[in-house]
């Protein structure tokens, strides 16, 4: 399989930038292929702008994700966009590896879901959920967290998981067309015993050693939906 991470932490030490190098690692002694995105390490620039195109369509008004499908196309988008573009349409798992920042990701991640998830390429038209452009490919979020794990949840003080990383879960991997496996979650990472967070990575390096036979969740499908993207009756 091929894996790309992409990885978000400013520091190198982190206990976040542990879980991405023990992913690499594992997945690299299972037999698969591993290219990394360190995006602070890369200096990664998060700004979607004018500058992410050399021969724009129109020049007198900037429609962003109308410059990325002719720019994709022609080949012509920003050499750090078409980098990251390659690596992940050559993935089948992609693992997205970052500290929550108010309840999402941080805006390093977040500018690079802007600038890399290309429309025309990874959705646009009626390419989005189970006919998305990057169907086929899989998910993983693994985060962590200041908050505890009895703070989330159906009557918990910050509701659901789920539904905080709703954004990108379903609005961002879902809706490209990935299939989105259950997030990795290390809880209150910096208030607990170093025993307790190499505990958290064996059990990373065990979820990542039979990631194969997790299910991925479940989100819509466009055949439930009419031409309109009505519901149809069920
Ligand atoms: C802007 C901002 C917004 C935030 N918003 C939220 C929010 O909405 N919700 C929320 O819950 N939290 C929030 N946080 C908290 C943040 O999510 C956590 O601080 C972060 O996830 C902790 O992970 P880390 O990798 O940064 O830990 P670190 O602080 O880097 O590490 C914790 C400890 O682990 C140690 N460590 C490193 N490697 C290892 C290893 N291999 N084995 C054992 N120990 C190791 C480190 O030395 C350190 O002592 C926010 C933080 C910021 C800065």
């Amino acid at each position: 399989m091929n894996v790309l991470i992409v990885h978000a932490h400013n520091e190198p030490q982190s206990f976040s930038t542990a879980l991405y190098q023990l992913a690499e690692e594992t997945l690299r002694g299972q037999g698969h292929e591993v290219k990394t995105s360190d995006l602070y390490a890369m200096n990664w620039n998060p700004v979607a702008s004018a500058a992410d195109f050399g021969n724009r369509t129109n020049p007198d008004y900037l429609v962003y994700a109308l410059e990325q499908r002719e720019g994709a196309k022609a080949k012509t988008i920003a050499a750090d966009i078409q980098g990251e573009l390659d690596k992940l349409l050559w993935a089948d798992l992609v693992i997205f590896n970052f500290p929550i920042y108010w309840f999402s990701a941080p805006a390093i991640l977040k500018g690079w879901f802007d600038r890399v998830l290309v429309s025309g390429i990874c959705y646009g038209g009626k390419r989005f959920y189970d006919q998305g452009g990057l169907a086929g490919k899989k998910a993983l979020v693994t985060v962590t967290l200041g908050g505890r794990d009895h703070m989330f949840g159906e009557d918990a003080i910050h509701g659901p998981l789920e539904d905080m990383l709703r954004p990108i879960l379903r609005g961002t991997l879902a809706y490209t067309g990935m299939s989105v496996l259950p997030p990795f979650v290390a809880w209150h990472v910096p208030y607990i015993s170093t025993e307790a967070r190499q505990d958290f990575l064996r059990q990373y390096q065990e979820r990542l050693q039979r990631l194969e036979q997790d299910q991925p969740l479940e989100f819509v499908r466009l055949d439930q939906f009419d031409e309109r993207l009505y519901p149809l009756p069920r």
